[in-house]
């Protein structure tokens, strides 16, 4: 069995620690902040099967929804830790101007994957979410999807691959690799090198500049997820509430094209969800940029406020008290990126994940089977092979 040093210590890279180390491999998992420091303690805590690209993706996140109840109760069994998963409704309201029809007709391809999705008009709207303002908008698309503590869903991994025997390293930046010919034989960091058989790139939208310090340029993008939570406060929502919009792909291409100057677009104008803790968390997808670094731009916290109090009026006076930006990676196919790097034999990417927290269960145990008995299964379809290799020596 190959000791295996996993970089990234998100929901992915967590649930992968867990996985191999239960499966009797010396995990070593380092970052280079804290536990859940990435995108995985950023999200909007939806279980959502809502945005599943059509093929290989739908079928896995068809399997992983089925599949997850069992799963959040043998990791809370394990852990002793409570993950906060619940059913929840997702209402997206489609504004005046676009055709109700065709928003649900983009997801035809959950519904033939047994998903539940439906058009419910205003006044079914106003039924399951009475202090939502909903000026502008006669319809919105209904589904039954989940919502989960990201925090403790992620802690409670990294607490089962401890458990296991792996090693969590954290405030630890890998800068670089050694490399023996096209084989890498450790990790720069600053505390010195870190070394093992196989090394895992879990870093999400930080995966692509990583992978460059070894050589190698992964077709991987990211776009800025942005959100603000406000005080704890009574109850408003009963699920997430939020706008459909009609350009996702296209957004995301276009981002790509405008190479990072792309501050004037928004994907998700706005979505808001109350956590069980009372707090309302109020989000958007925007903006690319070159960085993955950065905090809400200036602005954008407006935004969001004027977001939320618009469609929550009852929240005018509510105070903010955080909020935060984080890069969320895609790739030219919408697809994650997940197997070995073809011209680094023991390079391996689990990455490109728009929304980790339904598939990352179901994810974690396929790689950790692939990396045991070197057979891709099922994530063939998501291997970098699949694109056209861009090294950086130019061979
Ligand atoms: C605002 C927002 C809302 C979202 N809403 C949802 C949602 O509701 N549902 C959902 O499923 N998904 C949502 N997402 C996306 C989801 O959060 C991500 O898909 C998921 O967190 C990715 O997990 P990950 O483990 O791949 O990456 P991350 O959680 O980003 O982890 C990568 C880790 O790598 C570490 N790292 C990077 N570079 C280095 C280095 N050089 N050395 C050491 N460590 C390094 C980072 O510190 C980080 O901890 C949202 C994202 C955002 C930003």
């Amino acid at each position: 069995m190959p000791d295996v040093v996993i970089i990234g210590a998100g929901i992915v890279g967590c649930a992968l620690a867990a996985r191999l180390a239960e499966g009797g491999i010396n995990v070593t998992l380092i970052d280079q902040a804290e536990v859940v420091a990435g995108a995985s303690g950023a999200n909007l805590s939806l279980v959502l099967w809502g945005d599943a690209e059509p093929g290989v993706s739908l079928t896995l996140t068809r399997r992983a929804w089925d599949e997850l109840p069992a799963e959040i109760a043998d990791l809370e069994a394990r852990t002793g830790l409570g993950v906060e998963f619940r059913p929840i409704h997702t209402l997206a309201l489609v504004p005046d101007g676009l055709d109700p029809r065709a928003v649900l007709a983009g997801g035809a391809h959950l519904t033939e994957a047994g998903f539940e999705t439906e058009l419910i008009d205003a006044a079914a709207v106003r039924a399951l979410e009475p202090a939502v303002d909903l000026g502008g908008v006669r319809a919105a698309v209904y589904q039954e999807q989940a919502a989960i503590n990201p925090f403790l869903f992620t802690l409670a991994w990294a607490d089962r691959a401890r458990a296991a025997g792996a090693s969590i390293v954290t405030d630890t930046r890998v800068t670089g690799f050694r490399m023996d010919g096209e084989r890498i034989v450790g990790l720069e960091t600053a505390g010195g090198p870190v070394v093992g058989d196989l090394y895992v790139l879990a870093t999400g939208a930080w995966t692509r500049a990583l992978a460059m310090t070894a050589g190698v340029d992964l077709p991987e993008d990211h776009i800025i997820g942005q959100a603000c939570v406000t005080e704890a406060l009574p109850p408003l929502l009963h699920g997430l509430v939020g706008e459909a919009g009609d350009k996702r792909v296209s957004f995301e291409l276009e981002v790509a094209a405008r190479g990072g100057d792309a501050s004037g677009l928004r994907l998700v104008e706005f979505a808001a969800i109350q956590a069980m803790s009372g707090n309302l968390v109020v989000g958007q997808v925007s903006h690319g940029g070159p960085s993955v670094g950065e905090g809400v731009r200036p602005g954008s916290l407006r935004d969001l406020a004027a977001g939320l109090v618009r469609r929550l009026p009852v929240a005018r006076s509510a105070s903010i008290i955080r909020s935060w930006a984080k890069p969320v990676p895609f790739t030219p196919d919408h697809q994650p990126l997940i197997g070995p790097v073809p011209s680094r034999p023991n390079l391996f990417v689990a990455s490109g994940l728009k929304s980790a927290l339904i598939i990352t269960p179901l994810l974690s145990k396929l790689i950790a089977g692939a990396i045991a008995d070197g057979d891709l299964g099922p994530l063939r379809a998501f291997s970098p092979g699949r694109f056209e290799e861009r090294r950086l020596d130019g061979r």
